[in-house]
């Protein structure tokens, strides 16, 4: 599937799309009060995000009910039905900006699939194939028992495991 490109969000990449460094750098945490509203404000400031319009609609979608995994398809369609006027492609760069700001993280199931996960802290993730599902697994300190050997001059960054799951037959 192509994303549709919506010209006017395209338009003015400069004043609405960069992360300010400032802000990032100074570290500002968000005062976070349970409020949706106010903690997406809260969180697109603190990451350096001017909290537009498309931002904060898209913000309180994701963040205000717990964690969720959703693809970038999945939060068009939850807009779309919230009569947010936003095209897939800003849900794209939105979701990207998100990540980058590192208030999401994704993960990918075969390579065509991207979940974007709210909940950015360590964890690993069932995957139901059934009903194309991602799901955290409970555990926190699942490790892997034998490290792979890392090539000179690398370290691991980070491990993603995702368990593939079937409905028995
Ligand atoms: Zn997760």
């Amino acid at each position: 599937m192509v994303p549709e490109v919506d010209r006017t969000d395209q338009a003015s990449p400069l004043n609405d799309d960069g992360i300010d460094p400032a802000a990032r750098a100074a570290g500002h945490q968000p005062s976070l009060t349970g409020c949706p509203w106010h903690d997406v404000n809260e969180m697109l400031q603190a990451a350096g995000l001017r909290p537009t319009r498309q931002r904060m609609a898209l913000g309180w979608l994701l963040f205000g009910k717990g964690a969720r995994h959703l693809t970038a398809e999945m939060l068009y369609e939850e807009a779309t039905l919230a009569k947010v006027p936003v095209s897939l492609a800003t849900v794209y760069n939105t979701l990207n900006q998100l990540t980058d700001a590192g208030l999401l993280r994704q993960v990918s199931v075969d390579g065509t699939k991207t979940y974007f996960d709210t909940n950015v802290t360590a964890h690993h993730h069932f995957y139901l194939e059934n009903n194309h599902e991602l799901v955290d697994i409970p555990d926190p300190h699942l490790v892997l028992s034998k490290m792979p050997d890392v090539p000179e001059g690398y370290e691991i960054a980070r491990i993603d495991m995702v368990v593939r799951l079937r409905k028995k037959r």
